[in-house]
């Protein structure tokens, strides 16, 4: 990978962890409004209670995102980045096209996901 396609694979990463900091912000600042108005209205509590679950885990999957965009930036800086975790491979250009924040290869990623599942599906022959 040349030093340039690095960099614009950074600037990509760079831009998603502003962005997503943007969010987070504000999803801090309406989950803080709703607690206090919680306490004093108390009959759309219900639904309160729903809409604060579903910003809760948008923003526990933003924040996820986030330190996965910090790690490939590390990556980054120490020079490893665009090489699979797993295996040392290089990820191919079209996959860290999709997602710059990826650091693993295709096949890796699917010996993972499967992995972190219980062996199930491959039985039951006849
Ligand atoms: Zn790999």
């Amino acid at each position: 990978m040349t030093a340039e396609q690095i960099d614009r694979y950074r600037l990509i990463l760079e831009g998603q962890l502003a962005q997503l900091a943007g969010t987070s912000e504000t999803h801090g600042r309406l989950l803080d409004e709703s607690h206090v108005t919680n306490d004093f209205v108390g009959a759309d509590r219900a639904a309160e209670l729903e809409t604060f679950e579903v910003d809760a885990s948008v923003a526990a999957s933003e924040h996820r995102l986030a330190a996965k965009i910090r790690h490939a930036l590390s990556r980054i800086s120490g020079g490893t980045y665009g090489l699979c975790e797993g295996c040392g491979d290089t990820i191919p250009a079209a996959r860290l096209e999709a997602k710059p924040s990826v650091s693993l290869c295709l096949a890796c990623q699917e010996a993972h996901e499967s992995g972190s599942e219980s062996e199930s599906g491959s039985g039951s022959g006849r």
